[in-house]
């Protein structure tokens, strides 16, 4: 067998091994074999990176925003020119369709560069008059070294998100992208050299969220940590930040309502309410997975929703035709049968999927792949309509009026995103407004405005990324308060 390609740490401008030497085999979910290699690193490589970065901050923070500018949109017009092999990179690491990486993933990591690069040449300070005493004005400092940790979904465009506004401001980075998905980084780290960008400005420490991701939260010299992930694990990334009070974003999961109303253009409501229950198999912690329809509407839009469902194409995620890829891991997986299974001792009907499709070909034979399946007829307080399954299985569930709907919309710990579909204008703005999310979407979904504020409330988040946000985020405001 040939040897498989190892991934390395991206250490002060310099590809490395793990201190401690050893690998975990990074699996293809279309095939559930191991196709490269990705270090398990420990604390001693974090301390590496911090080292790296401290002592490239100096240089880089001071540096003219142009300079940082004009490196981040090099980074940006690299990600372009690689596009295709990162887009297949982010294929065969996530099990997503190719046709998705390339259209979604891989553009909008080069978004992410060039709309900080940009930002950063077009900020604004605060001045404050007090009356004939001083005035005031407000520096905003980069704050130091940041943590930046983030989850196996949309590898590049999450990490992206976060390393482009942290150092386009002047910080340097310690990264730490999910172990599962470790490709896209690794090819980043190529384009970053490429670039030009200063050593240790950027780092890139591979491995598990216990012996990597939880030294960067400890480490005391990581000032400023930005967590995309699960709950569960963003309670005990506050835990670690809490005593050393950094600051800190966490954006988390979602159980995220889609609303459809009789009145809404029912054919872009399904369309929509495919895409936003299917897409990237369901794993994209925006997906709708709680469908409620106005039950003079239920019945047409359940057969409409599950027909259109049915003619989604799982395929070979490297096939340009496949429209369902795999999920990401056998655990992922798993755990999305254990979900589909739950609901029906909860009462549910499977109307459509449940269960592996046909064995796609022969190289994807033992990969993790699952139906679209929808499930109908669960009460609204079951833990299936409660808890994240983050896979390709949505509940859809009728309601008779406005404020029903509300409330079930609002019966959940998180409150991430939510859509709404109407033609009604009035009933837009006022289901809108009491919605308990951090993005409303009316009669669309996933239409990302990179200036907007973007988080979660409740359990789905602190903080908010995007934009002047991020720009705020990622520095430290200093007040000079000069004498008149
Ligand atoms: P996860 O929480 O298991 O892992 C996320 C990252 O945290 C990984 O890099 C992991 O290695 C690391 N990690 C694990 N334990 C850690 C610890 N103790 N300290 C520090 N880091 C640790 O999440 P996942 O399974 O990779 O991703 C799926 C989750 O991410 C879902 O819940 C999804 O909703 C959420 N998500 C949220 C958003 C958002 O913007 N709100 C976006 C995408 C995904």
């Amino acid at each position: 067998m040939a040897e498989l390609e190892r991934i390395e740490n991206f250490i002060d401008g310099k590809f490395v091994d793990p201190l401690g030497g050893k690998y975990l085999d990074n699996i293809e979910p279309a095939t559930g074999k191991p196709y490269s290699q990705v270090p398990d690193s420990d604390a001693r490589d974090v301390d590496l990176a911090v080292a790296a970065a401290e002592k490239a901050f100096e240089e880089w923070s001071r540096a003219p925003a142009t300079d940082r500018s004009r490196i981040l949109l090099r980074i940006a017009d690299l990600i372009e020119r690689d596009l295709e092999q990162v887009a297949r990179a982010e294929s065969i690491d996530t099990g997503k369709p190719l046709s998705l990486a390339r259209s979604l993933d891989i553009p909008r990591a080069a978004s992410n560069f060039r709309f900080f690069a940009t930002a950063i040449l077009h900020t604004e300070s605060e001045a404050h008059i007090t009356d004939n005493v001083a005035f005031n004005y407000t520096l905003r400092q980069p704050r130091g070294i940041a943590g930046l940790i983030s989850p196996w979904n949309l590898p590049l465009y999450l990490l992206s998100w976060k390393i482009a506004p942290a150092i386009a401001v002047g910080n340097t980075a310690i990264a730490k992208p999910s172990e599962l998905t470790p490709m896209t980084s690794f090819l980043l780290c190529k384009i970053a050299r490429e670039a030009g960008l200063p050593n240790g400005v950027l780092n890139i420490v591979h491995g598990t969220g216990p012996k990597v991701g939880a030294p960067i939260t400890a480490h005391p010299k990581v000032t400023t940590i930005s967590f995309t992930g699960g709950t569960a694990t963003g309670k005990k990334v506050a835990e670690a930040c809490a005593p050393l009070f950094k600051k800190v974003s966490l954006e988390l999961g979602g159980k995220n309502p889609n609303i459809v109303f009789a009145d809404a253009d029912l054919d872009a409501a399904i369309a929509g309410s495919v895409r936003s229950s299917f897409a990237n198999q369901g794993q994209v912690c925006l997906c709708g997975s709680r469908v409620f329809v106005e039950r003079s509407a239920y019945n047409d839009f359940v057969n409409r929703f599950l027909d259109k469902t049915s003619q989604l194409r799982s395929g070979d995620p490297l096939d340009d035709k496949t429209e369902q890829g795999a999920i990401v891991s056998k655990t992922q997986l798993d755990k999305v049968m254990f979900y589909v299974d739950l609901a029906q001792k909860e009462g549910g009907r499977i109307a459509l999927g449940g269960n592996a499709p046909e064995p796609i070909n022969n190289r994807c034979r033992d990969g993790y792949f699952f139906k679209p399946t929808v499930i109908t007829g669960l009460p609204v307080s079951c833990r299936t309509n409660r808890e994240e399954i983050f896979g390709p299985v949505v509940t859809i569930t009728p309601f008779d009026n406005e404020e029903e709907v509300i409330g079930y919309a609002n019966d959940c710990e998180y409150g991430l995103a939510s859509s709404v579909w109407t033609q009604n204008l009035n009933r837009a703005h006022r289901v809108a407004e009491r919605i308990n999310t951090g993005t409303v979407w009316v009669n669309c979904w996933l239409v990302r405005d990179l200036r907007v504020p973007f988080g979660g409330m409740k359990q789905s988040g602190v903080g908010r990324e995007g934009g002047e946000e991020a720009l705020r985020f990622f520095t430290e405001p200093k007040n000079i308060c000069i004498a008149k």
